[in-house]
């Protein structure tokens, strides 16, 4: 691990000010940045401490949303009494994540943050192109097995491998910040980028700009979630492939539909080609099965990741059916 600068933030403004520069990392949970600054892979100059900051409440928000704090650990969102009623998809997404112990740790900012798990990005001794821009992709002829066939590039195939975030894609999430130029709110549909030909960048929070929380809509009367998550072990263990849904059903009739999948995609990876094909239809398999169709048609799969693409069918088809059931 290289030398570096450490700080502690009492306030947002403090941090603000601690970490306005592009050599600056936040340290909320440490469960993604610990391990990659033992590993080299991550090398702040300074670290920013801001585990005192005052933002680890779940509030229910005016109109029937709900407000949750960027420093809410995993394990206090995933059991929180009105995450656990209104937003089961995502309450059963942090918990299919990783183990207790680093759900006690890890926050709701830095979830949405963490880095992929691809092995080329955590070993230097590889090329990569989101680690080390220019240098190549070990991936794209290597072992490719884990990696993406939704939204790669010719430059960079990583999954993204959050469970919360696919959940919040569903959701219709908007992330919060603050930086020395002000306030946003970013849609995370918009939040995070495709790797094109700079697969460094992630997302669009420019440096030093701080995740404060994240709100979500009322769930519509009626409305109904699930996540299911497909892997190869049955614990502490990244998805192959995921999907989470959030559907409101008439009867048989489907009146909306909001999809995201985890797993198989270069980022949280929202489908509203699959959302258009369950809109307005009869939920039934033929149904289901169209939607996977449509969700998964623009795969390209690599060399070992070909079965992701029916992997993510099935995913699809077996999360509609749970939970429309
Ligand atoms: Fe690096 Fe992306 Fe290639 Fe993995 S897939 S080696 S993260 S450039």
């Amino acid at each position: 691990m290289q030398a570096f600068r450490y700080s502690q933030a009492r306030s947002v403004d403090g941090a603000l000010r601690a970490g306005g520069t592009a050599d600056t990392s936040f340290l909320a949970g440490g469960t993604t940045l610990i391990d990659l600054m033992k590993l080299d892979v991550m090398t702040p100059q300074t670290v920013v401490d801001i585990n005192a900051l005052p933002l680890d409440q779940v509030e229910a928000a005016t109109g029937g949303g709900v407000r949750i704090g960027a420093m809410v650990k995993n394990s206090d969102l995933a059991n929180h009494a009105l995450i656990r009623q209104k937003y089961a998809v995502l309450s059963e997404a942090l918990l299919s994540g990783a183990s207790p112990q680093l759900r006690n740790m890890a926050t709701t900012g830095g979830n949405l943050l963490q880095r992929t798990r691809c092995y080329y990005f955590r070993d230097v001794n590889y090329a990569c192109n989101k680690r080390d821009p220019g240098s190549g992709c070990a991936a794209l002829d290597g072992y490719n097995r884990i990696h993406a066939v939704l939204g790669g590039s010719d430059h960079c195939v990583a999954v993204h491998p959050s469970d919360m975030a696919v959940a919040m894609m569903a959701l219709e999430a908007t992330v919060h910040t603050s930086s020395p130029k002000g306030g946003r709110a970013l849609a995370l549909n918009e939040f995070y980028l495709v790797p094109r030909d700079t697969p460094q960048k992630e997302n669009v929070l420019e440096p030093g700009e701080l995740i404060t929380h994240v709100t979500l809509p009322a769930m519509a009367e009626g409305t109904r979630s699930f996540y299911i998550k497909l892997r190869d072990r049955a614990q502490y263990e990244f998805a192959l492939a995921s999907v989470a849904a959030v559907v409101r059903v008439n009867g048989k009739h489907i009146e909306r539909a909001r999809l995201a999948l985890g797993g198989v995609a270069t980022k949280p990876w929202r489908s509203m080609e699959a959302e258009r094909a369950l809109e307005g239809k009869t939920a039934n398999r033929e149904t289901f099965e169209r939607a996977a169709d449509a969700a998964m048609a623009g795969a390209k799969p690599l060399q070992y990741n070909g079965f992701k693409v029916e992997l993510g069918k099935m995913a699809v088809v077996r999360a509609l059916e749970s939970v429309t059931a």
